[in-house]
């Protein structure tokens, strides 16, 4: 953990290695059952885990994102794509000016995405690759049965196992509920609305939280970490100029 070392130490790490893990999320509701930093409190865990295996240096998880859309439930806090982009932008760069080439975003909100995804291919073009990791794709991918469609939403029992496994003493699962998310009546196949997760839900869960626990949250954390340990090993392994843009043809 970079706050852990020393300015001695961390010029010991930046003069041999060129690469590092940000963990970013948000701080919104996750329905009433679980805390509000969830998907930062996950992406930290799985970002501290991952540089524990592999030797890459993590840093602090940057705890705000890009949650507007959560806002009518109390205590979402939300920063605009545009200063989210901006703050990662500015940690990215400072991490290049000691010699990192290499980033690894261990991403804890959906939301984030698009800002994170301008960034990357704004960062290529700048001789800084960096690469972005969402633990919910690789669950859905690689544990298939483990909760059908209605429990991998947000504040869904997916989400809330990884709480159960990773911070218990958080979550309140007496309080957990399932709601069906509502569909309005514009809705055709094909249309994206700008709507608020108040517009589909009322108490912020997507589907099905009740069947959430702890050993299948910890069934995931353990699988997800071993696929981002192995994008960490090849990252790591990768010549510069793979990496970086091409010239044109
Ligand atoms: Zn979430």
């Amino acid at each position: 953990m970079l706050h852990e070392m020393s300015w001695t130490e961390a010029k010991e790490y930046f003069t041999k290695n060129d690469m590092a893990i940000l963990p970013v999320g948000s701080n919104e509701q996750h329905g009433p059952q679980n805390p509000l930093g969830t998907d930062h409190l996950i992406a930290k865990a799985i970002a501290e885990e991952t540089a524990k295996r592999t030797g890459v240096l993590c840093l602090q998880v940057v705890p705000f994102g890009v949650s507007s859309h959560h806002r009518q439930f109390w205590g979402t806090i939300y920063i605009s794509p545009r200063i989210f982009k901006k703050y990662v932008r500015d940690v990215c760069l400072a991490l290049n000016y000691y010699g990192v080439r290499r980033i690894v975003i261990v991403n804890g909100h959906g939301g984030n995405l698009p800002a994170l995804m301008e960034l990357a291919r704004e960062l290529r073009e700048e001789e800084v690759f960096m690469s972005i990791f969402q633990w919910w794709e690789v669950a859905g991918k690689l544990l298939p049965d483990l909760f059908k469609s209605e429990e991998r939403g947000h504040a869904g029992a997916e989400e809330t196992s990884m709480n159960l496994a990773l911070h218990p003493h958080i979550v309140d699962m007496d309080k957990a509920v399932d709601e069906k998310p509502r569909r309005h009546f514009t809705q055709t196949d094909g249309i994206t609305l700008p709507f608020d997760t108040v517009d589909k839900t009322s108490s912020g869960v997507f589907g099905k939280s009740t069947t959430a626990s702890a050993e299948k949250g910890k069934e995931i954390f353990k699988v997800v970490v071993n696929e981002l340990v192995k994008h960490v090993a090849l990252l790591k392994k990768a010549k510069t100029e793979d990496l970086m843009q091409k010239s044109k043809v």
